[in-house]
């Protein structure tokens, strides 16, 4: 008796381990309407429902980044801080905290071409309707921009403005960070094969067995669906940065929602810009950088970067490419998509 239950045991612990998993497949979905963008997620599975489920987490941060983080929403953590932060110091979640230092750094790295308080002008834009800032609302509301009016105090976790009129907005990076929250929450569900993006702003990790991804860039000159190249990604992040996203035109006047913080006008150096770096973060946030340095300065940044690549495609519609990328792309033929 005793045999025939061991017997038993050994048959259904071989039958276990040969039960590989029924079905494994790449699982998709196409979320409209968090941060005024499209979301897409692609992950390898083995659990159909597992996967929907992590989707749904991924889904439900990113909404919360959105309540948190959105100007749109009076209530939001930003919009607090825009109407109390320069009355005094004001205490805010770490999240927002780290963020708002992430953003500073950027503001450095790029030489002021990235500042979040563009939005102390930029805020009088609204493309959707064609509405913009006369010079002299501009030149009012410009000496607000400047990085360096928000004061962080990482012991008290506060943040201050150092005068009155400054604003912030995130919207240059926080689509980036919700890329690299949400693939965080899908490593930690165990997942090893992924892609996240929103809108202009993806993270590829792992590959598609023995094959990158690939991801097309767009041809800011042409239609949609129409690209300049197509790049072979593992293990990596991408944003571009266009003028034809969000953008009206007036006397021949090109308004489009990247600001120079200089002038306060929309910045039209270039025609989009490319950047690929290990983090969503770091790549939304240096992709706006050549349209307000220009391509020759922009490049130089970015070849100083050590993990960031670029295309930039200049207002001729000629394309130049980062010091890392050039050998490879003279090298390789341009890979078809996987998709
Ligand atoms: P998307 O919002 O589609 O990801 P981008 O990554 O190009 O597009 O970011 C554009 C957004 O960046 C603008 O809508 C605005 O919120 C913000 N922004 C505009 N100018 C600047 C700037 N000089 N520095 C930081 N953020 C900016
Ligand atoms: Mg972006």
């Amino acid at each position: 008796m005793k045999t025939r239950t061991l017997k038993c045991a050994v048959i259904v612990w071989l039958l276990s381990c040969l039960a590989v998993p029924a079905h494994a497949e790449w699982v998709r979905r196409i979320t409209d309407g968090i941060m005024g963008t499209r979301i897409t997620v692609e992950l390898w599975s083995d659990d159909r429902a597992k996967a929907e489920s992590a989707i749904d987490a991924l889904l439900a941060e990113m909404r919360h980044i959105d309540d948190s983080m959105s100007t749109y929403k009076p209530s939001s953590e930003v919009s607090l801080v825009n109407a109390r932060a320069a009355q005094g110091p004001m205490h805010i979640s770490k999240e927002l905290f780290d963020l708002l230092t992430t953003a500073k750094e950027y503001s450095v790295l790029t030489d002021g071409a990235f500042d979040i308080t563009y939005a102390s002008v930029g805020y009088m834009y609204d493309f959707r309707k064609h509405v913009h800032p006369d010079e002299a609302q501009i030149d009012r509301a410009l000496p607000a921009i400047n990085y360096r009016h928000v004061l962080l105090d990482p012991k008290h976790q506060t943040v201050q403005f150092s005068q009155k009129g400054v604003r912030i907005d995130l919207g240059g990076i926080a689509k980036g960070y919700s890329v690299d929250r949400g693939i965080d929450i899908l490593k930690s569900l165990g997942f090893t094969r992924m892609y996240v993006s929103a809108g202009g702003d993806s993270r590829i990790v792992g590959d598609r067995f023995g094959k990158p991804w690939v991801v097309g860039i767009r041809d800011p000159t042409k239609g949609e669906g129409e690209v300049i190249t197509r790049i072979p990604l593992v293990d990596a992040a991408i944003s571009t940065s266009g003028d034809y996203e969000r953008f009206f035109e007036e006397n021949g006047v090109r308004y489009h929602h990247i600001i120079d913080p200089h002038t306060g006008h929309s910045a039209s150096r270039v025609r989009s810009a490319t950047v690929i770096g290990p983090y969503a973060t770091r790549t939304d946030g240096l992709s706006k950088t050549a349209f307000v340095l220009g391509p020759d300065k922009a490049m130089e940044i970015y070849n100083r970067i050590d993990d960031i690549d670029a295309i930039i495609v200049k207002l001729d519609g000629s394309v130049i490419y980062s010091k890392g990328i050039e050998p490879a792309r003279r090298a390789a033929p341009v890979p078809q998509p996987v998709r």
